[in-house]
Formats: structure tokens, sequence, C-alpha cells
């Protein structure tokens, strides 16, 4: 599976809450981003034009886009999880995971993943 899209990640523009970026440097040795529209490119808005009645809506749709490398992420790591609890060599994949210390340390970290997402999904 080639991956074409942006890669992330990505963020809500500073001065365009409707603009999904990608941010080319950052986060940098000290955590700092630059959304300073040097640093960034547009990969989608959600609105067109501006919309005072969809507003919130508009603004929370991207920063839902916004999440989608780390979604694929979390999804990926699930995924590997489970391919390698299949073929894992201490459990073969069968019982229940988290008693495997290899399968356990993988889904942790599957699941790590997928809290630290749902925790950013804008209510
Ligand atoms: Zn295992």
């Amino acid at each position: 599976m080639g991956n074409k899209h942006t890669p992330g990640p990505w963020a809500v523009a500073a001065f365009n809450v409707h603009q999904v970026i990608a941010i080319h440097d950052g986060p940098n040795e000290k955590g700092q981003t630059f959304m300073d529209g040097k640093h960034q490119h547009t990969v989608c808005t959600t609105s067109d034009e501006y919309d005072k009645g969809r507003f919130e809506e508009q603004s929370a749709n991207a920063k839902l886009i916004a999440l989608v490398p780390e979604m694929l992420a979390a999804l990926q790591a699930q995924e590997t999880a489970e391919n390698k609890n299949a073929n894992c060599p201490d459990c073969d994949g069968i019982g229940d995971w988290a008693e495997c210390g290899r399968c356990s340390e993988l889904f942790g970290d599957a699941i790590d993943l997928r809290h630290a997402v749902l925790l950013k999904v804008p209510a």
C-alpha cells in the first residue's frame, strides 16, 4: 500500500480555521512548529466561502480532517499488532494477547495511539 498523500503532521491553520495544512518544518528539537505560511502548505479547506451559519461545523471538520495522519497511524498499529499476534513466536496468537508480553506491548501501543487521537476529536 503506497502512501501518495501528503505526509503528516497536519494541523488547522492558525489564521483560517477552515484550512487544513501540512507542516513542512516541525516540530523542531524544541517541539515548535511553524504555522506562519512559510513552513506549510494547504491540504484542503472545508469551506470556500464564509458561511456564518456553518462556521463551527466547518471548523470542526477541519480539525477532524487534520487528524487523518494520526488516525492512519493508529489503524496501522492495530493492523500490525493483529498480524504479529497471529504469527507470534511466544503465543502463536492463541489465547488472550494481554497475557503475552510481546503481543501486549504491540496492542498497548495501538490502543495508546487510538486513545490519543480520540482525545483530539472535536466535540
Ligand atoms: Zn504473542
